[in-house]
This record gives C-alpha cells, structure tokens and sequence, in this order.
C-alpha cells in the first residue's frame, strides 16, 4: 500500500506553493513531529518517551539551538529520528523579506549539514532530503516557492496538538491530537520549555492510545 504525501488543495495551489499537510494511506501510521529544539530541559525527556513506545519521530530544529546543543542533536540522530530545518533564528516570515528569510533557513541547513557530516552513514541517509517547516506556520508565497526551488520539501501539518498556549490545558491538548488523528496525520508537539507541561502529560497518552490501537509511530517518509 503506497503512502502518498497530500498537498496543498489545487484552489489554494494557484496562490501557495506545494506544502505537504498529510499523508493519504490505509495503513495505522502517524508522523510525530517535534519543533524548535534541541532544548536540554526537554528534548531528551522525549527522546526517553519515544524509546519507550518504539516510536519514530521528525524534529524540525533551530539552528541556532544545534549550535548551543549539539550534544542532544546527535542523540536524535542517533535514536533513528529524522531532522527538518525549522530555520536558523525562528523568523516570521511575514515580517521578513524573501531574501533574509532564505538565508536564515540557508545557515539553519549549513548547521544541520556539518552536524551530519561528523555522524554516521545511517543518519545521514535518513536525512537526504531537505524539509522546512515555517516558523509560527508563517510563510509567504514568495518564500515557499523560492525554498522549492532550492530542492526543500515544506512540511506543515494537519493536527495541532497546541502545547505551546498556555491557555490550552494539557487534558484539551491531548484531546486535540486523539479528536483528529487519522491514518497517515502529522501531529505538531515542541520539545520547548513553553510547551513542556503540556507535552510531557499529553505525549505519553498520545502514544499508549494509539499503540493500544495497532498505529505505529514513523518518520516522514519524504
Ligand atoms: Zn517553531
């Protein structure tokens, strides 16, 4: 059975550029994705967590958090975890020209690059392919196109899990991710500090819940 990315609908196409949202497939797989680590205070808790259930997982990384922790990158690499660039400084990219925004997300990939060049072959075959995921969601036309030009797959998502809203509490957040999750969902988490009490009580019941029910946990084959 094959897993067929599903992008961006042929209406919105016509204004934005191919992002990948989903998965179209039949099979019980979910993508985990993690934003905006490496963080020392979280990021190998999930690690830890993920081990724990056999799960696979897409960590869309700072460039600038690699660089203060590479440490804690390795140890993602080395755990079989798949790497996206997630920029080098978190830029908004609404509020950013086309030109500042490429080259942040260029040092963000030179990082990930020298980072993967000291590990092993492994790793980096896992890591063949360039995936961004845009800051805050945020990004412009221009910036997509001009990041597909330069070979980077956009990833962004179908499920929200919000743990990052301090509104959002961490019993909503994860029932937001077991409401919408289907065969085939890439679900946001953020090994961040700001989203930690949410992430660390919702992950682990994400994960029994859909182990329980025959999912498996896997990075994004693209
Ligand atoms: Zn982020």
């Amino acid at each position: 059975m094959g897993i067929v990315p599903v992008k961006t609908p042929t209406l919105i196409k016509k204004i934005l550029p191919d992002y990948v949202w989903e998965f179209s497939t039949s099979e019980k797989i979910l993508y985990l994705t993690f934003d905006d680590g490496p963080t020392p205070e979280i990021t190998k808790w999930t690690l830890d967590i993920l081990k724990q259930f056999e799960a696979k997982a897409t960590f869309f990384c700072i460039g600038n958090n690699i660089q203060k922790h590479p440490g804690i990158f390795h140890s993602i690499l080395n755990d079989g975890h798949r790497i996206g660039n997630h920029s080098n400084t978190h830029l908004k990219g609404w509020k950013t020209s086309v030109e500042n925004y490429i080259s942040d997300v260029h040092e963000a990939q030179k990082i990930i690059i020298s980072e993967l060049n000291k590990s092993d072959t492994t790793s980096q075959k896992l890591n063949s392919s360039l995936l961004f995921r845009p800051p805050y969601g945020q990004i412009k036309p221009s910036q997509g196109k001009a990041l597909k030009t330069l070979g980077y797959t956009v990833v962004t998502w179908n499920i929200l899990s919000f743990d990052w809203d301090k509104e959002t509490h961490p019993e909503t957040c994860y029932n937001n991710v077991i409401s919408k999750s289907k065969p085939g969902s890439i679900i946001v988490f953020h090994d961040s500090v700001k989203a930690s009490k949410s992430l660390m009580y919702a992950l682990p019941k994400v994960l029994e819940y859909f182990s329980e029910k025959g999912f498996r946990f896997e990075t994004l084959p693209i």
